[in-house]
């Protein structure tokens, strides 16, 4: 379960950010072609914040759909998987957007970070 690795991360590099002020809630940017599982993340979240400043935090799960560029003929291809075929037959497709992992947003105690 590399979703565990993943989440440890995500908590660590929240935690710097939030520079000893107590987190209230993290939202998170997760692309569908990542092959990350929100369910997962959310399930090894806890478990991560135990003993950091993020313990009881919550955490907010934003998927962003896939989407694709054929190299072919320029159309923009919904994906849901990282790999597809354009509707003009062309396997060629660059990946614009789906692969994202961030932190979006860190609300914490105080109103400015
Ligand atoms: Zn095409």
């Amino acid at each position: 379960m590399h979703e565990l690795g993943i989440t440890q991360n995500i908590v660590a590099i929240a935690a710097e950010y939030a520079n000893g002020v107590p987190v209230k809630r993290v939202t998170l940017e997760v692309g569908k072609l990542t092959a990350i599982l929100p369910d997962a993340i959310r399930f090894c979240f806890d478990v991560c914040c135990q003993g950091t400043i993020l313990e009881g935090a919550e955490l907010e799960i934003l998927e962003k759909p896939g989407l694709a560029r054929c190299r072919q003929c320029g159309s923009e291809v919904a994906l849901e998987l990282p790999f597809g075929v354009c509707h003009c037959g062309c396997q060629d497709l660059q990946i614009i957007q789906g692969e994202e992992l961030s932190i979006k947003e860190l609300e914490t105690e105080d109103v400015c970070v």
